[in-house]
Parts: C-alpha cells; structure tokens; sequence
C-alpha cells in the first residue's frame, strides 16, 4: 500500500433508510420566530415561542450541520419561523455554504426583511430561494399574513431576479380565501424565470384545527389545465412538487400535495427544529433532541449514531407517521421549519 494519504471521500457513508430511500436532504429550521402571523400557520398572537436557551446556536448549529454533511446530506435549506429575523445568519449561511460536500444550499423566507440580503445571498453562491407568495393582492395578502407588508414581499421578488438568484414561489391554497388566484399567480411563471409552487394546505397551524375540505392537488390540478390548456406534466423527480410545463412559459409550475402525502415513496429530507430536534416526518411527532444530546457533551460519534438509528426506523408514510403519534399537540409550521 502506498504510504501516500488517501483523498478523504465527502460522503463516505451515504443514508439509507430502512425503506431503501437515500436520505440527502436536511430542512433546518434556525428560528421559530416570525414577523408574519399567516393563518395557515399561526393563530393571531403568534405561536408560544422557546425560551431562547433552547434555541440552538449558529456554533451548535454549524456542528450539528457539519455532522449532517458527513453522512450524507447533499443539500440543506434554511427555514423557520423565518429565517431573517435571526441575527447573524448571513455569517452563518457563508459558513455552512463552505463545508465540503454540501452541494446545495437554500433558503426558504416570507421575504418581509429579505431584499436588503440579496447581494450578499449572491455573493455567498445561495443556489436558490423560495420565497412565500399567497396572493398578487395587498390587501387580500393583509387578510392571510394578517400584516400589511406585501410591497416588502414583492421587493424581495424583484430583487432575487435582478440578482438571478433561482427562485421558486410557495403558495398555500386556502379554499374561499386565493383558490380564485391560481392563474393570476402561475401567470408569474410566464413573465419570469420562476417556478410556482401551489401548496396543499397542510393541518399545521398551532391550533388543532382540522382543515375543512381542503383544496386538494388534482382541484389545483384540473383549475391550472381549465386556464391554461397546454399544461403539460413533467416526468417524476425526487422533490415534493409534481412539475408542469406551459409551452412558452419562462417559469415552471409546481403542486406539492402535502395533505394528499403523495411524494412520501421518494421522501429524501430530514428536519431540525429551531429546538434541535430531529423528525424524520412531517407528520411524526416523535422526535430526537440532537441538541440536548449535543449540550450533554455527546461526541460526534455518538451523534452520527443517533441520527443514523433515526434514519433507519422511519415510517414508509406521512399517514402511518401520523398514526402512531395520534395525541401529540397539533405544532405550527413555524415550529416544524414547513
Ligand atoms: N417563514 C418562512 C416562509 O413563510 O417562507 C419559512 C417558514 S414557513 C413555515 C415554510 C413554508 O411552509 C412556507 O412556504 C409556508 O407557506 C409553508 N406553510 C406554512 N404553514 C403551512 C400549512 N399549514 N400548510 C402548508 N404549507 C404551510
Ligand atoms: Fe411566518 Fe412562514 Fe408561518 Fe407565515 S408561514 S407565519 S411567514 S413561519
């Protein structure tokens, strides 16, 4: 054997769920704060926040990111609560951006804060946002983020495309409340390079409330092909969103049916919630604190093994998942990072 030192592999252990399912992608939520109080998400006094204590650090978070990268994880999207109202994120996305073997990083925002970040998101190489768009009308965007801060939304907008950072829009259906949008809003999709995505809405808004007839993907479906009748649907990728494209269109759109759990048999993510927990579904309440373990003086080792055995004891589906956890309290989206 050659003395010579080997190259170090980046990804010497790949994931592998106990379904056959690579795991590659972590959703990371540093924050369960946010400016916006969306209905979907939130009831109107906002959610009860963790004691900041429990939150976990951008150190602690770097670490547990690094930990992530060396198993696996290709690509990781910062999420919230929302995300800028953290200090000190720029710094903290600069460095994970760096760690060897993290191929992709993206960031999911409301975009209240966000434009005056844009260059340095460019400078930084974000490979893309999203960014959450319910409706093309103020006052009606009032009436969902129970805020008046729509023309901050749509600088952020405008300003990722000057800055050529891709983009995708989230968008929740809500029945009675933007389901009359959808064409104005996949209409984005012909003026600009952008991928609009129309969201199932999802039972995640901190007050237990089960979603009376939700909007569901084959009704956005058949309303996308109703306005546009050259929708046409795209092969099948591993993400969450069924793609379509409208001939002539410089965007894409996209249906995520996160109600109907219809994407669970290509489920790639993992999710860490501003608390450090772990939750390998959205739709499982039972989770792993890695930053109270972190705290305890666990070594990387260890902590490698608890994600691993997470890994390996997932559910095949968001409804099983959700079975076994019928009792937990019903979380907000700014909780679980969405
Ligand atoms: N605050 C940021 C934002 O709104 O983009 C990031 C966090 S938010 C929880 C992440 C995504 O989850 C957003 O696109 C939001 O629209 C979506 N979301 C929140 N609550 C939801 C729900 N009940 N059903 C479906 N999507 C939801
Ligand atoms: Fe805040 Fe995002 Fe939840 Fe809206 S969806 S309340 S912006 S965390």
């Amino acid at each position: 054997m050659s003395p010579q030192k080997q190259p170090q592999s980046r990804n010497p252990s790949p994931l592998i769920d106990n379904f056959g399912r690579p795991i590659t992608y972590l959703r990371l939520a540093v924050t369960d704060r946010c400016n916006l109080r969306c209905t979907y998400c939130m009831p109107p006094e906002g959610i009860s926040l963790l004691p900041r204590e429990q939150v976990a650090t951008f150190e602690e978070l770097e670490r547990l990111v690094r930990i992530f990268v060396e198993l696996g994880i290709s690509k990781v999207r910062i999420t919230g609560g929302e995300p800028f109202v953290r200090k000190d994120l720029l710094p903290f996305l600069e460095k994970i951006k760096k760690l060897p073997g993290l191929n992709s990083l993206h960031v999911t925002t409301n975009g209240v804060q966000t434009a005056r970040f844009i260059p340095q998101l460019k400078k930084i190489g974000l490979n893309g946002l999203n960014l959450s768009l319910d409706t093309l009308r103020p006052e009606r965007f009032y009436r969902i983020a129970r805020r008046e801060y729509f023309e901050r939304v749509w600088e952020t907008f405008r300003s990722a495309l000057s800055y050529e950072i891709p983009l995708k829009i989230n968008c929740v259906v809500q029945r009675g409340v933007n389901e009359d949008e959808l064409a104005a809003l996949a209409s984005l999709a012909r003026d600009y390079p952008v991928e609009v995505r129309f969201i199932e809405q999802m039972p995640f808004d901190g007050q237990k409330r089960p979603i009376h007839n939700p909007v569901q993907y084959s009704e956005i479906e058949a309303s996308l092909k109703t306005a546009f009748p050259n929708l046409r649907k795209l092969p099948r990728t591993n993400g969450t969103a069924r793609l379509f494209l409208i001939p002539g269109f410089k965007g894409h759109l996209g249906i995520i049916g996160g109600y109907s759990r219809c994407f669970c048999s290509a489920c790639n993510r993992l999710r860490l919630t501003a608390a450090g927990i772990l939750h390998t579904c959205l739709y499982n309440k039972n989770g792993v604190n890695l930053l109270q373990l972190l705290r305890a003086g666990a070594s990387d080792g260890e902590l490698r093994k608890t994600v691993f055995r997470m890994v390996t004891s997932r559910f095949a589906n968001g409804q099983q998942a959700e079975a076994a956890s019928p009792n937990a309290p019903q979380s907000s989206m700014a909780s679980i990072g969405g």
